[in-house]
């Protein structure tokens, strides 16, 4: 089965995607960002050393977040991998590289999703998620149908992300484009690189997505 990364800014619609990839084509969706949301929730001494990294809008150190994908690769039981939010680093992407290569897995795909700066904002200032099955909603681009209500499990606890100000996007976009915007030379230089208008409606950026998927399975 393909193993694909997802790669682009926060907010670029990396989780809107993957979500969609997890239904539609019972992929496994690898969201570092949801992991470390996780551990900081579970009160070990991990969880305590990234949340005031994570509300700062800095980067986990990369021995952290490899630590948490290996885990899962080594767990994996071949239906795919979407990389959500990882490798965000040179060193995660050498290390990613290495961890397929040792369980025998290669990466099919990188996709790089492009948005303007300016959109970026507004989709973070607006993002809200389900906390009981992490559906994702935008006051504006995708409004729960009924008013506080989840439409895919009904739930009403709807959540805001701490780090998801203006302050911290300021942060997180510096991180992105020092550390994390290498990696589009990275993969075009490995023959791994496609890359898609994240500015076109979630259904249209979706149907790219899979073109590329079944581009990919046919080869
Ligand atoms: P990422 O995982 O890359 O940080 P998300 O998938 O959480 O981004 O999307 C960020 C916000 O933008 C969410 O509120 C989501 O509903 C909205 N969004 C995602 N993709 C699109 C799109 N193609 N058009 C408009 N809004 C979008
Ligand atoms: P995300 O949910 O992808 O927006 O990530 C939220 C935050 O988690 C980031 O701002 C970082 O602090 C941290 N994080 C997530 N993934 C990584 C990663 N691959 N490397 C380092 N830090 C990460």
């Amino acid at each position: 089965m393909k193993n694909i990364i997802l790669l682009g800014p926060p907010g670029a619609g990396k989780g809107t995607q993957a979500r969609k990839l997890v239904d539609e084509r019972g992929m496994v969706q690898l969201s570092t960002g949801d992991m470390l949301r996780e551990a900081r929730t579970s009160g070990t001494e991990m969880g305590r050393k990234v949340a005031a990294v994570m509300d700062g809008g800095e980067l986990v150190t990369d021995e952290i977040v490899i630590g948490l994908i290996e885990e899962k690769i080594r767990a994996s039981h071949g239906a795919g991998f979407i990389f959500d939010g990882f490798p965000r680093t040179l060193a995660q992407a050498d290390a990613l590289g290495a961890m397929l290569h040792r369980s025998g897995q290669d990466l099919s795909a990188v996709i790089e999703m492009r948005v303007d700066d300016e959109v970026l904002v507004r989709r973070i200032s607006g993002r809200f998620t389900c906390g009981n099955c992490g559906e994702v909603y935008h006051d504006e681009t995708k409004p729960t149908k009924k008013p506080d209500v989840c439409d895919v499990c009904g739930s009403t606890d709807l959540r805001r992300r701490a780090d998801d100000n203006a302050e911290s996007l300021k942060v997180r976009l510096m991180e992105y484009y020092k550390k994390t915007s290498p990696l589009i030379g990275y993969y075009y230089a490995l023959g791994d690189l496609f890359t898609i208008d994240g500015l076109a409606p979630i259904e249209v950026v979706s149907r790219e997505l899979t073109d590329i998927l079944d581009q990919q399975s046919a080869t």
